[in-house]
């Protein structure tokens, strides 16, 4: 049946009038060549609350709407004309667009899970060639977190890594290099890195790993490397979890700022001194330990109280502070607290295990990447 796609913001003109217009004409269209699916993209583009603040500008936007909604409820339902709409902004659109007999039916569409990521893999490797033994399973842990889009591009890098090797089919390393590449970036092969430079790298990852796997609830390691990679990061570690997880717990959550703060503690540890190469882990350690004390009740002082909300669920949730400046400032005490307790904690991990983290980097050092069963055997080696 016919298919009409047009987008939120083309219906937005520079003269007024003209968007209602072009809501009246494709509503004409859809009722002639009935029955037919009319998809109207980022709706919030027209769809946007209706708000007073009075200043003119608006008014072309709001006439659009007005149309739309007056042309879904002069709809006939038996004509089987069926409308929908995207958008990534639900909370800001107009309540009266979902009313019954308008949009009155929701579907969210939110990041695949591990199965969801496992299929979407597939359906676009369908169009690749690949090489026998395939597993996606392990494609689909490794990616926890990638949105369909993503997954898409990471088949189409192994393609072009699999041409770029002389390869006719895929293999299940281009697969495994592929998540890397769009994780992390290239690989800087020409890269020049001084060997005093690289031991710090090395150390600085065997530290995340070695914290990671002496703490209980951690994932396991799956790949460490000191390869540099074009996104500027000269080296990484690779936790992938055995399975999808949607609940943390406080120990968890505690764990993993621990682990992120184990690289700076084994620079701290071997050479006495600190590098800007835990920049990223500061960040993430920051957000995870700020989340913990405001939103998800999980500090000695706040209790249950909530002292963020998240305005908008979709796109990585923005936060706003939901509370006075005074308590703002004792979040920020306890957020630096915990951080201070993880960093002392992974401090104190690589202290006892100070022989086997010389021993892990310099065998990193030798072969630049090694695999979480090589980690672990060295681990748990007399
Ligand atoms: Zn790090």
């Amino acid at each position: 049946m016919p298919f009409f796609s047009i987008s939120g913001s083309e219906f937005v003109e520079m003269f007024v009038g003209m968007g209602a217009a072009r809501v009246r004409d494709l509503f004409k269209q859809a009722q002639e060549k009935a029955p037919c699916i009319v998809f109207i993209d980022e709706i919030d583009a027209i769809g946007k609350k209706r708000d007073n603040s009075g200043v003119g500008g608006n008014d072309e936007r709001e006439q659009t709407l007005n149309q739309l909604l007056t042309e879904m409820d002069g709809f006939d339902s038996s004509k089987g004309v069926v409308i929908l709409a995207a958008t990534n902004r639900p909370e800001t659109l107009d309540k009266a667009l979902l009313r019954p007999g308008r949009f009155d039916r929701r579907i969210p569409v939110e990041l695949p899970d591990l199965k969801g990521r496992e299929a979407i893999l597939r359906v676009h490797a369908a169009q690749i060639k690949l090489g026998a033994q395939i597993d996606f399973n392990a494609i689909a842990r490794a990616t926890s977190g990638a949105s369909g889009a993503e997954l898409a591009n990471i088949v189409n890098e192994a393609a072009l890594l699999a041409v770029r090797n002389y390869r006719s089919a895929v293999i299940q390393s281009d697969l495994e290099e592929a998540v890397e590449t769009v994780i992390a970036g290239y690989q800087r092969k020409g890269a020049v890195i001084s060997d005093q430079e690289k031991r710090i790298v090395a150390y600085h990852e065997i530290g995340h790993a070695l914290v990671a796997a002496r703490q209980q609830h951690s994932a396991p390691v799956h790949k460490i490397t000191i390869i540099p990679r074009t996104s500027g990061a000269l080296g990484y570690t690779m936790q992938v979890d055995e399975d999808e997880r949607v609940l943390m717990s406080r120990e968890e959550a505690f764990n993993k700022i621990a682990t992120l703060t184990g690289g700076r503690a084994a620079e701290e540890l071997i050479f006495s001194s600190i590098t800007t190469g835990a920049s990223n882990d500061i960040e993430q350690a920051t957000r995870i330990a700020r989340a913990m004390v405001t939103r998800y009740g999980m500090s000695e002082n706040f209790d249950m109280m909530a002292l963020e909300t998240v305005s908008n669920p979709y796109l990585g949730g923005d936060t706003a502070l939901a509370c006075s400046s005074e308590t703002a400032s004792r979040v920020d005490a306890e957020v630096l607290a915990t951080i201070r307790r993880a960093h002392e904690k992974a401090s104190s991990i690589l202290k006892d295990n100070e022989a086997k983290l010389h021993e892990l980097a310099a065998y990193l050092l030798e072969k630049e990447t090694i695999t979480g069963e090589e980690f672990m055997e060295i681990l748990d080696r007399e």
